[in-house]
């Protein structure tokens, strides 16, 4: 009887030193590992931040914040969502956008 508790408690500890082992090797796995060299977050900067700085095509106003700016999907120019998008596709596409709630 003493003999099985004695096993019991061999295999425990070859199984828990196993998975330290495991999980030792997981982790430095993760360490080593680094963005890729052509992961997003080292390449140029995205649309968004391209549009700041940039004018309206309607009103030549520069958009502050890229949240201002809407592009039309027709000419894929950028004017401002909510003054300039309705009179650029007026004038432009002579269509009316549905008002905005
Ligand atoms: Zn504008
Ligand atoms: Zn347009």
């Amino acid at each position: 009887m003493s003999g099985y508790v004695i096993l019991v408690l061999v295999v425990g500890l070859v199984r828990f030193l196993v998975s330290l082992r495991r999980s030792g090797e997981t982790s430095r796995v993760v360490l080593r590992q680094r963005p890729a060299a052509d992961d997003p977050r080292w390449g140029p900067p995205r649309d968004e931040d391209q549009i700041v700085g940039t004018g309206c095509a309607r009103c030549d106003e520069v958009f502050v914040i890229a949240a201002e700016a809407r592009r039309c999907k027709k000419c894929g120019i950028f004017v401002h969502k909510k003054t300039c998008f309705a009179e650029h596709k007026m004038a432009e596409h002579h269509t009316t956008t549905a008002p905005y709630r």
